[in-house]
């Protein structure tokens, strides 16, 4: 089945394309032949499935569309960054861009300040034990299919590490330790595995499992 898939993330991209496996052609906007006007969206929902749905709704096309919107949760941190997960480095009002790029993450296809600000923060809250810096990815799919829409969610389980480590995967990876794979963080994780536990691939295999049973 060919289906398009709204993101602008080569991460994001890479995983869906290994999670969802050789029965789906997933296309990206330009390659269904898009301008880049079809990843232009202000994400300006309260939650991860209204901001997946707002940018799967943007997508003109006759194909199927799916879109994903994900996050960090800290509970020290009262759930921050949440819906801000992206540009948490960036949220008026809070630590501007200035946030110092760490030495560790030159060259990594993560967010070097949202890093930083994140374990600034959990320093000045003073969580130093993986218990207290408990957290968990969220991810929220939105698919369009013949006119309507479905849903599906995962979580992936885990803490933030006192440091960053690896060079796979991207985002806050390196900061992030799994539950399943907890001597190592996520960036130290073989990408195959990664998608076995993370909040990307529970959300994508429901969505497979529902495209096999409703959709030929
Ligand atoms: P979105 O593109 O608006 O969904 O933003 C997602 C944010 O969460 C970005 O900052 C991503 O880097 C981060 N993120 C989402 N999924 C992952 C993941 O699997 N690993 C690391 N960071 C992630």
């Amino acid at each position: 089945m060919k289906m398009i898939f709204a993101t602008g993330n080569a991460g994001k991209f890479r995983e869906a394309r290994e999670i969802l496996g050789p029965g789906y052609e997933v296309l990206s906007p330009a390659e269904a032949g898009l301008g880049p006007e079809a990843l232009d969206v202000e994400e300006t929902g309260a939650t991860f499935a209204e901001n997946a749905y707002i940018k799967a709704a943007h997508i003109r096309a006759d194909l199927p569309v799916f879109a994903d919107d994900s996050g960090l949760e800290v509970d020290a941190l009262g759930g921050e960054p949440g819906i801000y997960t992206a540009r948490y480095a960036q949220i008026a009002g809070q630590a501007g861009n200035d946030e110092p790029v760490m030495p560790d993450l030159i060259g990594h296809p993560s967010n070097a300040a949202n890093i930083a600000k994140l374990l600034r923060k959990l320093g000045e809250a003073g969580a130093t034990t993986p218990a207290q810096r408990k957290a968990r990815f969220r991810c929220a799919v939105a698919l369009i299919i013949n006119g309507q829409v479905q849903r599906f969610e995962g979580s992936c389980e885990g803490h933030i590490a006192d440091s960053p480590a690896g060079d796979g995967g991207f985002g806050y990876d390196p900061v992030f330790v799994a539950d399943a794979f907890p001597d190592r963080t996520l960036a130290q994780v073989p990408e195959d595995d990664k998608n076995g536990i993370s909040h990307r691939g529970e959300a994508l295999r429901k969505m497979a499992e529902w495209l096999r049973q409703h959709a030929s």
